[in-house]
């Protein structure tokens, strides 16, 4: 069972600009797994776009293709536990045994390696394995090899062997076929007028268009009604009221605090008490990161403190994320539930 969504084909992988090398470059790896100059065959872009899409595409080809290939599609998360569970019942060879034997190895959101140096270095092994042995290896992440934070330089420098292959953000001609291809295949009945809407207004990726249809098909089941413009209209009010909710400082704050177990006014306050003090840079950090807010603007938002207090509580963040595993994954979770 390698793991693959059978939905995931190139079939329905709508090609435009933003996705043209990257598909081109899995499509050519599909029909020659470990064979061409792209190996590993790298993905990378923002969360939404359709990197695990395209990985699965190329597995699914490949089975098609050749059903005797042994290929997995496994996410980075995944990997680690296998591997933990492996050293905790001693059975770390059988793991790298499995691994080693795999023909096509589609590993996902490589950047959850990040800081975890044995399962870099497991993953440092299997890699010059599969790759001295002609397997191939198609490697996702959300940022580029050169921009990957906490991996060994070593594997960094094998990222960049073969194919780092970027998918942007859909563009709007993209986003109108992807749309069109959707209602289609799923047979919803919309008219030109209600694509364009939609692809005008949501423009940040894919599965944000994807939820749009869902929402819309809902509304309209419930209202016994035809899918209109107004609905569509009144789909992306609540989408873009989600957003902007879950985007300004207030809600950051709020969740910081929640997170840490702080009252919100504390943060207007001027003691120095030093999980405050923290709490409102981690606060400006992700303000910074998270919204278009300017220094300044974030600065009178939190605690009334100047432009420069923000530069430094993000220079200040950004150390402790690097050098404090234990602070990094605090701030891991508390972005996980700002971006939930
Ligand atoms: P990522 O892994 O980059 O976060 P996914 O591959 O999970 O994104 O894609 C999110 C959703 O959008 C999936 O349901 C996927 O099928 C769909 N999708 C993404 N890109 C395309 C595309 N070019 N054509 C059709 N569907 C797409
Ligand atoms: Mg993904």
């Amino acid at each position: 069972d390698p793991q693959l969504n059978l939905q995931y084909t190139f079939e329905n992988f709508v090609e435009g600009d933003c996705n043209r090398l990257a598909r081109a470059a899995s499509l050519t790896v599909a029909k020659n797994p470990g064979k061409t100059a792209f190996n590993p065959l790298f993905l990378y872009g923002s969360s939404g776009i359709g990197k695990t899409h395209l990985a699965q595409a190329i597995g699914i080809e490949v089975k098609e293709r050749s059903p005797d290939k042994t290929v997995l599609y496994v996410s980075a998360n995944k990997f680690q536990t296998q591997y933990t569970d492996s050293i905790r019942s001693n059975s770390l060879n059988d793991f790298l045994n499995f691994y080693q034997m795999i023909d096509v190895l589609i590993l996902d959101d490589i950047q959850e390696f990040a800081g975890k140096t044995g399962t870099q270095n497991t993953f440092f092994h299997i890699f010059n394995h599969l790759h001295q042995s002609g397997k191939q290896l198609v490697l996702t992440s959300d940022q580029a090899p050169a921009d990957l934070q906490g991996m060994e330089d070593r594997l960094l420098s094998r990222f960049k062997w073969g194919l780092s292959a970027d998918i942007k953000a859909p563009d709007f001609e993209t986003r109108i076929d992807i749309l069109t291809h959707k209602t289609r295949k799923d047979g919803i009945k919309v008219t030109q007028d209600v694509i364009h809407y939609l692809a005008s207004h949501i423009n940040t990726n894919v599965r944000e268009l994807e939820g749009a249809l869902i929402s819309l098909l809902f509304l309209s089941t419930v209202n016994k009604d035809e899918i209109t413009l107004e609905t569509a209209r009144n789909v992306v009010e609540k989408l873009v009221r989600t957003q902007q909710r879950e985007m300004s400082v207030d809600f950051i704050k709020q969740t910081v605090c929640n997170y840490y177990g702080l009252d919100v006014e504390s943060l207007q306050s001027k003691t120095r008490k030093r999980e405050i003090v923290q709490a409102r840079q981690i606060a400006m950090y992700f303000s910074k990161s998270l919204t278009n807010n300017s220094l300044s603007a974030i600065g009178s938002k939190i605690g009334k403190k100047d432009h420069a207090t923000v530069l430094h509580a993000c220079k200040t963040i950004s150390n402790l994320i690097e050098t404090d595993k234990e602070f990094k994954s605090q701030i891991r979770e508390i972005e996980a539930q700002l971006k939930q």
